[in-house]
This record gives C-alpha cells, structure tokens and sequence, in this order.
C-alpha cells in the first residue's frame, strides 16, 4: 500500500482544465480503485501502480470533458440495435422533443383551463391506429407488462406457453417479472409444441390471465407449434379469462415475412397487448398497452402507474411518431426504423458502390462490395434476414481487421462495424448518406491508429 501515490503528486503531473476540486475528486477515487485491486491481491510494483493510476486518471478527466452519449454511425445493419439505442427517431419526433422542452400544456386543457391527462393525445392516436377501445402508456414494456400482471393477475395464476418463456436482452426474463408482479407462472405444453388442449386443462378457479409473449429474439425450428392468437381467444372467452399479447416489436403496418401487427393482434381479440415504442413502432423508448377498457382503465388508476410514467418529451416524441402513421406512405418514408428495412437491393447496392468509391479515394487498402442478407435485431422479427450490401476493406491479418474495428469504435465519430476474418465489414442498411464523409474521415483515422497495413 505505500506504494500508492499521494493524490498531491498526481496533480502535479495532470493538466486539466477542469476545476480543482473535481480533478483531486476524481484522483482520490482512482487512488481508492487501485487500493481496492491491491487489498485484493493485486501484484504491481511502484512503477506499474503510477503508471495506472496517471492513465486511469487522465482517461477519467478526458471523459469528463465531453457528453457519454454521442452520436455514433451504426455499420452493423442492425436496424434496432439495443446497444446502440433502438430505434433512431423520427424527424419530426425530434423536432417535438426540442419543442416541448420548455413549459407546455402537459396536464392542461387549453380551452378551458381545467386540469386534464397528459396521456389524451397518445391515447387517442393509439385507439384510432389499432382500433383498440382503450390505450395507456409507461416507460418501457417490461414497465407494461409488470404493470398488467400487478393490477390484474397478483395473487392469481397466469398461463404461458413453455415455448414462450423468454428472456430480452437487459435482465427482462418472463418467470421474473411474474414473480415480481406477484402472479403465479402456470406453465403449459412443452418447450417445441404447445395444443389448446394444454391450456384447457391449466385453466382452474385460479386463472386470471392467458399470456402468449412473442418470442422476438428466437425462432424455434422443427416440429413445433403454438396455438394462435385467435384460437387462444377462442379459450378464453370460453371460460371467461381475458387473453394477453405481449408482442414486443409494436409493428402497426403489414412487412413481409413479420407476424402479427398491433392492429393485427387487437382485431384478433386480444383484451390486452402490450409492445414497446422503441422497436418496429420506431418511436422513442415506452411501453404501450392496448385493449378493453375495463381492464386498460384499472391499470391506469394504479400507483405503479404513476411511477412508470412518461416525460413530456418523450410523449411528444410518440405523439409525433404516431401521427406519421395516419398515413402509411409517409410512415415508410419518415421512420427510420421503417424506411432502413424497407430499403430496396438495388438502392443499397447503389449506396454501398458510392461508399466504396469514396473510400478508394482516401484510403491505401482494398475496397470491395458484396451482396449478404443481415437479420432487423433488437427483439424484432427473429428469423428474419433481409439481402443487403456490404463495404469491405481488406488488411493483413485477422488481428488488424480486428485493431481496425476496435479503432473505429473508440474513433470521432464513433463508427460501429464489425472484423469477419481480414475483412472490415460495413453493412450499408443502416448507414445514411450524409453520414458518408465523416465515416471515410473515420476510416482514416482508424488506419492510422490501428497500423494495418496490405497483404
Ligand atoms: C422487447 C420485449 C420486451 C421488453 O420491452 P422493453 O421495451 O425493452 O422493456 C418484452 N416483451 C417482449 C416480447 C419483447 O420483445
């Protein structure tokens, strides 16, 4: 431990132009970090521990001049990336999220003075899009579906499918969150096949709910099978017990090869679906909840509720993005979520021959185009991958393609690709083109850092 220098000699090599107190701030806790790893059987000499701790030091002060969230070019072609934020917004739902910044009518009416809920806007937009009879909405889906399992399933039993026993990446696992809703998890049928049969035979006194949960990150292949929506309500209204949908992607308009949208799910006769903002519906992060007003209305009276509500921007967002979706035409062309997978071949082709050409221009390794098919990502539409193009620059070795991608991530912008043998792959879906310049001026920083060099 004497080995660990006083924070006084660390401020006298690190020049920072940030204030005092926060630069001695961050020295003692980096000093605190290393005393940590050294109580903990850490081996360094006195050499190694000043070394670090300058580094570790001035990587902090570094970080802390500028944002942690920074914009960065996705070249995965992962249209929803949930590492990279999901959806990317609409314009228009930018343009409502700056202009609601300030003071706005959130829980006013303007003609008459009198308090009102913020929620008026979207839950109209949602009843009119999805012919639901009622529609609320909370931060995320997982905040929906814990909200649907608390107010109307504690203390009773819910029926899943074992096939549909999911887990979504960031800790949402289904046997979890009905425990923390208080709801009993019935399971029924096996993890490949499940038959009405199976869940006429769960249903007891009991019973509050039926759930079917999109399995959106997974397909399962082989002999299968699932009993449909429609066949499921069927049960239900026999025995009284109200169906749930938890979809997930919160897809409103038809995609080839996509199943069920939320309109989709309503007309089937689901009592509740629940689907997040920020997935195929392309707006900012919410969970939606959708269904008969006598068990929407319930959840909306809740505490829970009240502490999974949204912002007045993020409202704004959704508002916006939900009006883009009066008209479906201007829904493709204006959400990105939408107008990135409904790229046609031929334009991404055409895009990624233009990149390339760029980047012949300013860079000393090959550039090459090829065609491949790349999946949507993000919990959405599992199974299905869509033909794109590819820009690949080829280096010496697997090792630097790999430096070179690591480069490209820490680079300005940050640029997200990825290594496939002595290839660095970029994947033209979900880059745009006003995003070319600075990613050729990337690509050349990164060579640089990254020493490749040309078999
Ligand atoms: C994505 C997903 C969730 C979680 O939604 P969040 O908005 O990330 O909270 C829950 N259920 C299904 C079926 C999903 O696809």
């Amino acid at each position: 431990m004497r080995g660990l220098p006083s924070v006084d000699r660390v401020l006298q090599q690190v020049a920072s132009e940030l204030p005092h107190w926060l630069v001695v701030q961050v020295i003692r806790r980096e000093i605190q970090t290393l005393r940590a790893a050294l109580q903990n059987g850490r081996q360094l000499d006195a050499e190694q521990l000043w070394e670090m701790l300058l580094a570790a030091v001035r990587g902090r002060l570094e970080s802390l001049l500028g944002p942690g969230l920074r914009e960065v070019i996705n070249a995965t072609g992962v249209v929803l990336h949930t590492n990279l934020g999901r959806a990317p917004l609409p314009a228009a739902a930018c343009k409502a999220m700056a202009e609601t910044a300030g003071y706005v009518n959130l829980e006013l009416d303007l003609a008459d003075g009198e308090r009102s809920s913020r929620l008026n806007h979207v839950r109209e937009l949602l009843c009119l899009l999805t012919g639901a009879e009622a529609a609320l909405v909370v931060n995320n889906n997982a905040a929906a579906v814990l909200l649907v399992l608390s107010v109307l399933a504690a203390g009773k039993e819910v029926i899943v499918s074992r096939g549909q026993l999911v887990e979504i990446g960031g800790s949402f696992r289904l046997p979890d969150i009905m425990r923390a809703g208080g709801a009993q998890l019935v399971e029924v049928g096996t993890t490949n096949h499940t038959r009405p049969s199976d869940y006429e035979m769960a249903i007891g006194a009991d019973t509050a709910l039926l759930l079917r949960v999109h399995p959106s990150n997974f397909t399962i292949t082989g002999y299968t099978g699932e009993v449909d929506l429609a066949t499921l309500v069927g049960i239900g209204r026999r025995h009284g017990i109200p169906v749930m949908e938890d979809l997930g992607s919160g897809l409103m308009v038809d995609f080839p090869g996509a199943d069920l949208t939320l309109p989709a799910a309503i007309a089937a006769g689901a009592a509740i679906v629940t689907a997040s903002g920020d997935k195929m519906l392309g707006g900012p992060q919410a969970g939606l909840l959708l269904g008969r007003a006598e068990l929407i209305e319930p959840l909306a009276k809740s505490p829970l509720f009240r502490a999974m509500r949204l912002d007045k921007t993020r409202l704004a967002a959704l508002e916006a993005t939900l009006r883009l979706y009066l008209e479906p035409e201007t829904a493709w062309r204006e959400i990105p979520a939408l107008s990135m997978l409904a790229r046609p071949p031929a334009e991404l082709a055409k895009q990624a021959r233009s990149l390339a050409r760029r980047l012949k221009r300013h860079l000393d390794v090959p550039v090459t185009v090829c065609a491949s098919r790349a999946p949507v990502g993000g919990g959405s539409l599992p199974g299905l991958e869509l033909p794109t193009s590819l820009v690949a620059l080829t280096v010496a070795t697997a090792g630097q393609a790999q430096a070179l991608v690591d480069a490209l991530r820490v680079g300005n912008p940050p640029v997200l690709a990825r290594a496939r043998g002595e290839q660095v792959l970029f994947d033209i879906r979900t880059v745009i083109s006003s995003q070319h310049t600075p990613l050729v001026a990337a690509c050349r920083a990164a060579l640089e850092v990254a020493q490749c060099d040309v078999s």
